[in-house]
């Protein structure tokens, strides 16, 4: 079960890329995020882990801006991001992926992966500079297109209709569409939930294979996955954070033992 991940050299540089401070979500009187504080360095993989229910997804909903927040802050790259909007927060450099559906099956792999490098061009640049430089900006986007295409390894299929892909690429296409966005900070919740063993570890492979400078934020519910990959893990619980650590430091915690991981760990 070994995996080898060398294009994913670089760990994490002790400079943080994103914090929350006193986060706090409600649903009515239910408390789903309960004064959540994390703070994520720069080029590192973390996982967030805990029971179903434990507010995983709702962190990131609200890290992404999917869900307004109750209370609290968050900062990324050093700026206060708590109310600006999702659209906003993927040009700061936040990316998210949804999986198949931020695929358009009747569109090719290119013209996928262009929307995506093209809708955050447009957003990047001023209203003048899109007015004075229409052959440069072009230009660059049809590089970065072909860059992300070969990044992906769907060079060879890039005219081919997205529906018409096998399994694996479709996959790959998910990555190429979150890339293209030029994210620094890339958010995955369950990206292997209903995979074989086999497809896990090639979704794995490829989100790290890929994803060499990004800092990744995963939600994953296989804990041997977990473990191994990680660099630090924070560990969610009735919407608290119970413990964040080491892959060791975690499987050694005595809170998590009880609380969750159980007999898992025998
Ligand atoms: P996890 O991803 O860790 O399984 P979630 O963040 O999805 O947990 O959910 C945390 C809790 O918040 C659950 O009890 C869930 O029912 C509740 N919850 C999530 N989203 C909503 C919502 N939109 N409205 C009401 N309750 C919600
Ligand atoms: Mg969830």
């Amino acid at each position: 079960m070994a995996m080898e991940s060398p294009a994913r050299a670089q760990q994490a540089t002790g400079e943080t890329i994103l914090r929350t401070e006193g986060l706090v979500k409600k649903f009515g009187q239910f408390i789903a995020t309960d004064h959540v504080e994390i703070a994520v360095d720069r080029g590192e993989f973390r996982s967030i882990i805990g029971p179903n229910g434990a507010g995983k997804t709702t962190l990131f909903n609200l890290i992404t801006g999917a869900l307004p927040v109750t209370e609290g802050a968050i900062y990324f790259d050093g700026e206060e991001i708590t109310s600006l909007s999702p659209a906003e927060r993927v040009r700061r450099g936040i990316g998210r992926s949804f999986q198949i559906s931020n695929i358009f099956g009747g569109l090719t792999v290119r013209e996928n992966v262009r929307l995506a490098a093209q809708s955050m061009d447009r957003d990047r640049y001023s209203f003048a500079e899109s007015l004075f430089k229409p052959t440069d900006r072009y230009d660059r986007m049809n590089e970065r297109t072909d860059d992300v295409l070969s990044r992906i390894g769907l060079r060879d299929v890039a005219d081919e209709r997205a529906d018409a892909l096998a399994y694996g690429d479709k996959r790959r296409l998910e990555i190429g569409v979150v890339l293209a966005t030029d994210p620094d900070l890339v958010l995955f919740d369950e990206p292997t939930a209903g995979m074989s063993a086999e497809e896990t570890h090639a979704t794995i492979d490829l989100i790290e294979g890929v994803l060499v400078d990004q800092t990744l934020l995963l939600i994953e519910h296989d804990i041997e996955l977990v473990m191994e990959l990680s660099d630090r893990i924070t560990v969610l619980n009735r919407g608290e954070v119970l413990a964040e650590g080491t892959p060791e430091e975690i499987a050694a915690d005595q809170d998590v033992q009880d609380a969750y991981l159980g007999g898992m760990t025998e």
